[in-house]
């Protein structure tokens, strides 16, 4: 049996993940993390029997221990509460399914316990990128990524040499507004920006989708997870999220990971490696899908790509700022408090004001990302 952990695990991606769990019958779940959807996880806690279960809140601890009185399951709550899950003494694998810059800290102290990572936390990487590879090679810890084009750069790696990669080319369906000029999209409603053409994900990822800045952390990601310049990323949109993203090798061989788009897939294949498992549910079919297309990405309506890109370059703190920067625009968009368009105003607002520190400690990244909330508040 293999033993794991999930940080997130009432979300779209947690919940999936516990879909694999349910259909492999051989992975144990030791232990739940989420923010506080008692109802859901009461239920979680009765059909996969954790040890230990992490909300964030004191509040919803005690409505959850109300709840599961009738078992020995323990439960916790807050910061505390996300590492004592993160670094339990069993667990081999922390599924980090964690939405946001939140998820550092877990992480960081599941890697220095030994654990390997399946990352959807794609937030983490891009602020404290420079700090968890390192100490993942050092604690001899897999860091396999969930993300659906990270998990398909990994896969078309399989079998080549990192040293003939020339470039990675990151694949995008460009969102709900793919195709739109910037005067289309000053009245764009929460609803509007929440339907996104081919997955069913998180609000803040499907705004980030929306937007392309989710595009932007994933250059970054990749920037980290594969150690290339993001000038080595290039994003291809290909509207239909078949293709998962590529790898283009110095003799000009390509090599991709297509498939319906399923984030199935990845978590199975990040639980499992290098073993591939059966996974039910529908086959791409050549012959019906006819035919794929290709875009360049608009970076000038979609200017969030580019910020991302400058960030990506500088390194140092200003990813935490465009990512925190971004954390926030999208809380207050979704909150109805700021127009569509303010949340990459912002996120250029607070890069311009920032002095970039290099090579940042874990304290001075969340001093950033702190001062970048100040920033934002004090817009009001
Ligand atoms: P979601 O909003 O559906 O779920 C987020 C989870 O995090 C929930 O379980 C929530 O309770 C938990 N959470 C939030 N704040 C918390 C806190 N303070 N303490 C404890 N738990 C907390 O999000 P999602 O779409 O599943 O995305 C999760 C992560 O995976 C994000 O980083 C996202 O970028 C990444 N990701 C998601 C998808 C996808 O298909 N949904 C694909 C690729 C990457
Ligand atoms: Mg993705």
């Amino acid at each position: 049996m293999k033993k794991i952990a999930i940080l997130g695990c009432t979300g779209s991606i947690g919940t999936q993940t516990l879909e694999v769990v349910r259909e492999n019958r051989d992975i144990e779940v030791l232990g739940l993390a989420a923010g506080g959807n008692v109802e859901l996880l009461e239920k979680q806690a009765r059909e996969f029997r954790p040890q230990l279960i992490a909300v964030w809140t004191e509040e919803k601890a005690k409505e959850l221990r109300a709840k599961l009185r009738d078992t020995d399951i323990r439960v916790t709550y807050g910061m505390e509460g996300l590492i004592e899950v993160s670094t339990m003494y069993d667990v081999e694998i922390l599924v980090t399914a964690i939405v946001g810059m939140i998820g550092i800290r877990p992480t960081v102290e599941a890697i220095k316990a030994g654990k390997d990572i399946a990352l959807a936390n794609k937030e983490t990487l891009v602020t404290a990128g420079h700090i968890i590879m390192p100490l993942a090679k050092e604690n001899h810890v897999s860091i396999l990524p969930v993300d659906s084009e990270h998990s398909a750069i990994f896969q078309s790696l399989r079998g080549n040499e990192t040293k003939a990669v020339s470039k990675i080319l990151l694949t995008a369906s460009g969102g709900p507004f793919r195709g739109k000029r910037e005067e289309d999209l000053l009245d764009i409603r929460v609803e509007d920006a929440l339907r996104h053409p081919n997955w069913s994900m998180g609000q803040k990822i499907t705004i980030d989708s929306s937007t392309m800045v989710n595009k932007g952390l994933e250059v970054i990601e990749a920037k980290w997870l594969f150690g290339v310049d993001v000038d080595r990323v290039q994003v291809v949109v290909q509207p239909q999220s078949i293709i998962h993203s590529m790898v283009e090798y110095v003799d000009g061989a390509i090599m991709a990971e297509l498939g319906t788009p399923d984030m199935k897939l990845p978590i199975q294949y990040a639980l499992y490696y290098p073993e591939r498992r059966n996974l039910p549910g529908e086959r791409l079919d050549f012959w019906s899908l006819g035919r794929l297309d290709f875009e360049k990405p608009d970076m000038d309506t979609f200017y969030g790509l580019k910020l991302a890109y400058d960030a990506g370059r500088a390194g140092g703190t200003l990813p935490t700022v465009f990512n925190a920067a971004n954390e926030l625009a999208v809380k207050q968009f979704l909150n109805r408090e700021i127009k569509y368009l303010e949340i990459i105003e912002i996120i250029e607002d607070c890069m311009k004001a920032h002095k970039n520190v290099d090579d940042p400690t874990l304290e001075q990244i969340l001093d950033t990302e702190k001062a970048t909330y100040e920033r934002i508040e004090s817009r009001r």
